[in-house]
């Protein structure tokens, strides 16, 4: 019995080291990758792979450094685009080409401190959807309304048209409910929750109660509540941190996809206490906010930064 235990132990401390030993390898094999991906613009400018005796750059790149056609491609394209940027240049060397992709167009010599600053603290996804937000793209506009300033109000002005394939009767229905109003209204009173707000619940267990729980995803059925989001939602979100409050306010919890929940933790929320269509997205954390401490402490347990 002993015996075996002992061997299982073995195994395991074996398995483990050999894990151990292949994310150390791993790391290093990226990093000087990177290192010669950043060689590559240069490689070409000077034509080195012909000097050397090689039929084309993507011959010298496999042979030398096993990197495929695409990834050369890819590494020379978007090299191009920030080759007056140092900035982002640095990010290619800590985090990879992937990294900046998602940054390539919209950063600017200016604003490239800005977005290297983003695309290292940020995961791709979450970056990629940032940038959404920044330009206004996910929310729905009207034909007229240019895209928005990131700190301009979220909630649209105007009002936004919708077409939807109902059933004859449903839209009949639909019609007689509205009678001499207008549609907004009715949809206003049709979206309102039809079981009274549960009481906020003080407690020291991060368990939101279900009566809660079922309150909050009836506004929103299973789609984050972020304006113009479609993705469902994965969490639900404490807008005033739970950890300074241990409080379940159904009015401060919100679904949200993980993008969005990260953006939240990144601090870059503005006007997070209040309903989500008064959100707007901030170019930078409130590090004053008691907030910043507590999502420090969530992306680092998350991995996130
Ligand atoms: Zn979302």
């Amino acid at each position: 019995m002993c015996y075996s235990l002992a061997m299982r132990n073995k195994e395991k401390f074996k398995e483990n080291s050999l894990h151990k030993q292949f994310i150390e390898y791993g790391a290093n094999a990226k990093k000087w990758t990177r290192k010669c991906v950043l060689l590559l613009p240069e490689i070409e400018r000077h034509r080195v792979w012909k000097k050397k005796g090689f039929s084309s750059i993507y011959e010298y790149a496999a042979k030398l450094a096993g990197m495929s056609h695409n990834t050369v491609d890819d590494a020379l394209r978007i090299l191009r685009k920030i080759e007056d940027k140092p900035a982002l240049r640095k990010v290619v060397e800590e985090k990879g080409i992937g990294a900046v992709r998602p940054i390539v167009t919209i950063a600017t010599q200016e604003t490239a401190g800005f977005w290297a600053e983003k695309a290292r603290e940020m995961s791709k996804n979450t970056l990629e959807v940032y940038i959404q937000e920044f330009r206004g793209l996910s929310r729905p506009r009207t034909k007229s309304e240019p895209v928005k300033d990131p700190s301009a109000p979220a909630a649209a002005a105007e009002k936004v048209s919708i077409s939807m394939d109902l059933d004859p009767e449903i839209a009949d229905k639909l019609e007689k409910l509205k009678g001499q109003g207008d549609w907004n209204t009715l949809m206003k009173k049709l979206l309102e929750p039809r079981e009274p707000k549960p009481i906020p619940i003080e407690t020291n267990s991060r368990y939101i109660p279900a009566k809660i729980k079922h309150h909050i995803t009836a506004q929103t059925g299973k789609t984050c509540a972020f304006p113009g989001c479609k993705r469902p939602y994965k969490i639900l979100h404490h807008t005033e941190r739970f950890a300074l409050y241990q409080k379940h306010d159904p009015d401060k919890i919100i679904p949200l996809c993980k993008a969005h929940e990260q953006i939240a933790h990144h601090g870059l929320i503005g006007n997070e206490n209040l309903a989500p269509e008064k959100w707007k997205i901030r170019k930078h954390a409130d590090a004053e906010n008691p907030k910043h401490y507590i999502d420090q402490v969530v992306r680092c347990y998350y991995g996130l930064s």
